[in-house]
């Protein structure tokens, strides 16, 4: 068994963002001879990290036993670093093995079972017989299908070999012409193949490799009867690729029934920023943040780095001298700091030598400190997708992190949204002084409180907060707080540029 954490690879993470993720690979590559009786679910626990093997991981495709003209392909697409599920499955699968893998769409898996089918046809090849073929790939959709049938295209593309795609809505009769002499690769959709198969137009006992891809969606798309018939049409001998995102029991059952002694590898994606940081929510007055900070100031001390995040560059100004003047060292970084203090600040946060980093959303995108154990989010930002940047700058590089946000009543709809945008329920610190049990409990009721409202706590308030119409000498002031006169044209007229 090995662990190998060696590609980075696009991931989608929270709020939209493509982050180059490594994504952790699991490998039980033992010969388990009871393995058609006893499928189990990979567990990551199980799979210790092992140092030699993992030297036996191949990082270039130059190590690969691929046959030449695949590489250079390869080379052109500029494809150099194998990702974690090609690295792994390629070997095994020009062994000649059966396998499982456990992938998703995103992590390479298209290319990690048809680069070691192409070099099968490649080394061996062979002139289909009539209305059959040599690969059968099926996969749940035309999309899918017309990817994988692209993929066989591109990384192919200096090989001799006849392809063709199946799915329905569309005609029937050129697929058919072009099964007619018997193809090397076919690439299909269960349903459209079945009714092929039923009407004489291809026949499947010469198929050498079968790829069953994507078979979670094939099962939720209700292809099961479908995929068990044109199962049961296969040859007996024949290399089998069984992929999936999840091994619920029913796909376990079906993957009995198709692979023979397969290794198996699990792909799983890399816990999002939301999973690997410990986090709570405190519900507190507006008034009663600071107290609470100061305790989780002091509880913190001689913990490890924190940074303490304020919606606003004043805010976090008047927050740092306040937290200073109760003897906590702290430092802010904001948007009204030179560049030198900002660096200045943060070398010595980075040293350790500073402890708390008072930081603006902005200021503090670019911080990567790993021993940073707690973020405080003073106030809640007003999007959503901020939290997760906030939260991103603890628990690096494997650290545990902390992140503990203040919410008042004022902000409680920006706190619905993150859980919203995180699909997590953020436990709630209750252990605290200042819980406030109304906001809590309206909250674990799911009613907005009555004091929240998007507005809240932003910088630009509706209707001013400048004094009102008075006292602006007769004008008042649009939604973005910018002044407007009160007379019916004054707001429309343009100003004239001085010279
Ligand atoms: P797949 O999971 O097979 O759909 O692949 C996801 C994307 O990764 C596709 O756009 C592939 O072209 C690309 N890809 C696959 N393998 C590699 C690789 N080794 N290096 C760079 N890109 C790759």
């Amino acid at each position: 068994m090995l662990f190998v954490n060696n590609s980075a690879f696009s991931l989608r993470v929270l709020g939209g963002n493509i982050s180059s993720t490594p994504f952790p690979i699991l490998i039980d590559e033992r010969l388990v001879p009871g393995f058609q009786n006893n499928l189990v679910e990979p567990n990551p626990e199980a799979f210790l990290p092992t140092g030699p093997l993992k030297n036996m991981t191949p990082t270039s495709f130059e190590e690969l036993a691929l046959a030449a003209p695949i590489k250079r392909a390869l080379a052109e697409q500029g494809y150099s670093t194998p990702s974690p599920i090609q690295a792994q499955s390629i070997p095994i699968l020009l062994k000649g093995r059966d396998l499982l893998g456990i992938a998703q769409t995103g992590t390479g898996k298209t290319a990690a079972f048809s680069l070691p089918i192409l070099n099968a046809l490649h080394t061996n090849p062979q002139r289909p017989r009539r209305k059959s073929a040599r690969v059968l790939v099926l996969t749940p959709t035309r999309e899918l299908a017309t990817q994988i049938s692209q993929s066989f295209d591109s990384y192919g593309r200096h090989l001799r070999f006849k392809k063709t795609l199946v799915f329905g809505g569309v005609g029937k009769n050129p697929q058919i012409r072009a099964m007619q002499p018997g193809v090397d690769v076919l690439v299909a959709c269960p349903g459209r193949l079945l009714d092929h198969m039923n009407e004489g137009d291809i026949e499947l006992s010469g198929v050498e490799y079968f790829v069953l891809d994507e078979v979670d969606r094939m099962l939720d798309m209700g292809f099961l009867r479908d995929v068990k018939k044109i199962v049961a049409a296969l040859p007996k001998k024949r290399q089998s690729l069984f992929f999936s995102a999840t091994l619920a029991p029913q796909i376990k059952e079906l993957a009995h029934t198709i692979l023979l002694n397969p290794a198996s590898v699990s792909i799983a994606p890399e816990k999002t920023t939301a999973e690997k940081v410990d986090q709570a929510v405190c519900f507190v007055d507006k008034e009663s943040k600071k107290d609470l900070l100061l305790n989780h100031l002091a509880e913190q001390q001689g913990k490890g780095l924190t940074i303490v995040f304020s919606r606003t560059k004043h805010g976090a100004n008047k927050l740092c001298k306040s937290i200073n003047s109760h003897g906590f060292e702290a430092e802010a970084i904001h948007g009204n700091r030179s560049q030198p203090q900002r660096e200045r600040t943060l070398t010595k946060f980075k040293k350790g030598t500073l402890p708390i980093l008072v930081a603006t959303d902005v200021a503090a995108r670019g911080v990567d400190v790993k021993d940073v154990t707690l973020v405080i989010n003073m106030d809640l930002p007003n999007e959503a997708e901020a939290y997760v940047h906030r939260i991103g700058r603890t628990g690096r590089a494997g650290a545990t992190g902390h992140a503990v946000s203040y919410c008042s009543p004022e902000e409680h709809e920006f706190f619905i949204d993150i859980e919203k945008l995180i699909q997590q329920k953020i436990p709630v610190d209750i252990s605290h002084t200042y819980h406030h049990e109304k906001l809590a409990s309206l909250h674990a009721r799911g009613i907005k409180s009555p004091e929240s409202t998007r507005d809240n706590g932003s910088k630009t308030r509706k209707g001013g907060g400048g004094g009102g119409r008075g006292r602006q000498g007769g004008q008042n002031r649009n939604p973005q707080g910018q002044r407007r006169s009160s007379t019916p044209s004054g707001g429309n007229r343009r100003r004239r540029r001085r010279p």
